[in-house]
């Protein structure tokens, strides 16, 4: 580690190590700093990746299940999940692929890696506490947070006891759950209460809002608690939980669901996944004029914050919190750094995907942010019970659903449920930035039996509408 940087990065996950090795790879002298065990964040070793690790071992489960719908005659009843060996491959996976970030970030001369946790001891100067018990003093032109989130944890009496799980703690568990309740109904909390159901855990998701997912397309949503509480999930929406309560191995979770009157459970664990916040323990913004609220720290349209010379990225700043958005804040923040000119990441073209069975995921607005906007708004439908490549694959529920602005009939936001629809988003993404119309869709030719294809079913079926009205 030297003394003097021309920009200290905090903060090893998707935001911050990409920005560290583009400005690297410009040749400039850069720090990154990483408190935990390696590179990759959240991420890495507590979010997306562990979590679709197990995901996968679970769809495949649910697929043995149903093989004999698709005419193959297993003897079924003779699997059994080996939880240890789940946890072992995820293991291997997560060990690979911080040391291949490792490995790119030790490639480029100008970047200086260092496992520790800094704190700013000024907007010029940090202190770098090095997990080998070190203690340095570095000066840096600029610096960029990205610090990431952890996870939030209501004001609820008993919910600080160790048996309350949150994600990070709940992937790394070392048993399957013979109970389990979830408190929260958002995409952590969906995902997971899937996979454990389908590993054998009894499931109960107690959720605040009206519904499930608040941020995603009402009626997709609502198809998916449907399929939920058809594999034999609980769900109570509207619903607060008042207290937890421990006796012995037992969690006794009292709650009070729409009905007003007060329930309660024992299980054996309870999942907190209640939403995430900004992750700014131990930095040393009291010594900068950083400015923070509980939802992340201020920032403006180039994600510098309120200190000259200190930018922020990733889930550090607030929602959305993604991977992706995170890296690709990250990387238009070191162009801009490097003097290029940029347009920073906009949120009506962002992607996200709800990692459930099935799939639901989305890019671009909602129908309801595109009629916040005062758009005219239209939106063009496609039930996949009709589709061929969802029938071949047994996956007979769902729809996609396009938004547009009936002015110009340009296309504002995609949504589907089905699974396979994570596959579908990036390339509807480039359709929605590129500000192409509906017609666009109609005029290419899809693969067939793809579920690409629902796309020009959708628009086909909305003109033919269009055309009939005219
Ligand atoms: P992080 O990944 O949190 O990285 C921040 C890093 O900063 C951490 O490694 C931390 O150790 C380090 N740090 C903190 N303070 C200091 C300090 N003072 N000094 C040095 N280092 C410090 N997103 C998706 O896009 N797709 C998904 O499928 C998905 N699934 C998820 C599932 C779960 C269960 C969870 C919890 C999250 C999921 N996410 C998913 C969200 C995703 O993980 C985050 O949005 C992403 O990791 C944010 O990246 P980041 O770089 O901003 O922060």
């Amino acid at each position: 580690m030297k003394t003097h940087y021309d920009f200290l990065i905090i903060g090893g996950g998707p935001g911050g190590t990409p920005t560290a090795m583009a400005l690297a790879s410009a040749g400039k002298q850069v720090l990154l700093v990483e408190s935990g065990a390696g590179l990759g964040g959240t991420c890495l070793f507590e979010g997306c990746i562990p979590s679709k690790i197990l995901r996968e071992s679970a769809r495949r489960l649910r697929e043995l299940r149903e093989a004999a719908d698709f005419g193959l005659c297993l003897p079924t009843q003779d699997a059994r999940v080996d939880w240890y060996a789940i946890q072992e491959r995820k293991r291997v996976i997560l060990q690979r692929r911080s040391n291949a970030a490792l490995a790119r970030v030790q490639d480029l001369a100008t970047l200086d890696y260092v496992q520790g946790m800094a704190q700013f001891l000024h907007s010029r100067e940090a202190e770098i506490n090095t997990a080998e018990g070190n203690v340095q003093r570095i000066h840096f032109e600029q610096a960029v947070i990205a610090t990431g989130s952890v996870p939030f944890r209501p004001p609820i009496r008993g919910i600080d006891h160790p048996r309350v799980l949150d994600s990070g703690a709940i992937l790394a568990i070392d048993h399957i759950p013979k109970d389990l309740i979830i408190i929260g109904g958002g995409p952590i909390g969906v995902e997971l209460g899937q996979v454990f159901q389908t590993f054998g855990s009894r499931v109960m998701v107690l959720e605040a809002a009206p519904r499930l997912l608040k941020h995603v397309d009402e009626e997709l949503a609502g198809q998916l608690r449907q399929r939920m509480q058809a594999d034999g999930i609980e769900i109570h929406t509207s619903c607060q939980v008042n207290s937890i309560t421990h006796s012995g191995q037992s969690v006794y979770v009292e709650y009070l669901p729409t009905s007003g009157k007060k329930q309660h459970r024992f299980t054996d664990t309870v999942l907190v996944a209640a939403g995430r916040r900004p992750n700014i323990k131990g930095l040393g913004l009291e010594n900068t004029t950083v400015m923070h609220d509980k939802y992340g720290i201020q920032v403006d349209a180039k994600l510098q914050t309120t200190a000259a010379g200190i930018y922020a990225a990733g889930d550090v700043i607030g929602q959305p919190m993604f991977a992706h958005w995170a890296t690709a804040q990250g990387l238009m923040l070191a162009r801009h750094l490097l003097g290029q000119s940029v347009s920073f990441p906009d949120p009506s073209t962002n992607t996200a995907v709800i990692f459930s069975e099935p799939e639901l995921a989305m890019a671009g607005l909602t129908e309801t942010q595109a009629q916040e906007a005062s758009i005219d708004v239209g939106t063009a439908r496609y039930d996949f019970h009709q589709d061929a490549r969802a029938q071949i694959a047994g996956r007979n529920t769902g729809a996609l659903k396009i938004i547009f602005d009936k002015s110009n009939h340009k296309v504002l936001g995609m949504h589907a449920l089905v699974e396979g629809a994570s596959d579908l988003m990036g390339e509807a993404a480039v359709l929605i930035k590129s500000g192409l119309p509906l017609e666009a869709i109609a005029g290419a030719i899809h693969p067939h039996p793809t579920l690409s294809e629902s796309f020009v079913q959708a628009v086909r079926a909305t003109m033919a509408k269009h055309q009939s009205n005219t």
